[in-house]
């Protein structure tokens, strides 16, 4: 049943609109592996992986004006609003010329998933859920030293409780929809990511 009008990214003056692109969300919590796994399909699998994260830290970087705010968002474990994070994933996103992308610890609430949703149209192919214990990802966190300022023991208890009051309803949401494939991340990163491969390869006709 094909519909007359393509309405898939179907944005209100986003540039995105005219670039067709699939965009997989990667969720779970602080620590789940989602980076990792990312590192993994963008080599198997030729997607561009945009880590929200890394993109809100690379902006506080580059000393914009909403550098001091976003610092403060993150020391706090808090979620930086949609406005911002979308502008620079939106830029990502046309700034590459891949069509492909693997969008990392984004939508964070359900603002978030609303708001990009209408700014640039785009529905996730499907949702790449990372299900794992809090206590197997504060061992991660506390220890993978890569020198981030939320990586202590007071801002991850702050991340945790956002993600299990604020981000868990997003995954819920799309859960309803039929769209999320869900991982047990608590496993060794290989066998994590043999799960993950098995989400991205189309099963054979029969
Ligand atoms: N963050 C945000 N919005 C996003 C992604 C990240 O506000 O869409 C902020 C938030 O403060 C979060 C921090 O950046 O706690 C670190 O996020 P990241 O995804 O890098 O860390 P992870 O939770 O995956 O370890
Ligand atoms: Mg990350």
């Amino acid at each position: 049943m094909g519909s007359v009008v393509d309405s898939s990214n179907k944005a209100n003056g986003s540039a995105l609109a005219n670039k067709k692109v699939t965009v997989i969300f990667v969720l779970g919590g602080p620590g789940s592996g989602k980076g990792t796994q990312c590192a993994n399909i963008v080599q198997h699998f030729g997607y561009t992986h945009l880590s929200a994260g890394d993109l809100l830290r690379a902006e506080m970087k580059s000393g914009s004006e909403n550098g001091e705010m976003i610092q403060n968002m993150i020391k706090e474990g808090k979620i930086v609003p949609s406005e911002v994070t979308i502008k620079l994933l939106e830029k990502a996103m046309l700034d590459n010329g891949n069509d492909k992308f693997l969008i990392d610890g984004f939508p964070r609430n359900e603002e978030n998933r609303a708001a990009f949703e209408a700014v640039t149209g785009i529905e996730p192919e499907f949702v790449l859920f990372f299900d794992c214990s809090e206590e197997e990802m504060q061992k991660r966190l506390l220890g993978r030293n890569q020198g981030r300022e939320d990586d202590n023991i007071e801002t991850i208890k702050k991340r945790f409780k956002v993600y299990m009051e604020s981000s868990l309803p997003v995954i819920e949401y799309y859960n309803a929809k039929g769209k999320v494939r869900k991982i047990d991340a608590a496993k060794p990163v290989e066998e994590v990511f043999e799960a993950v491969k098995a989400c991205f390869t189309p099963v054979a006709a029969s």
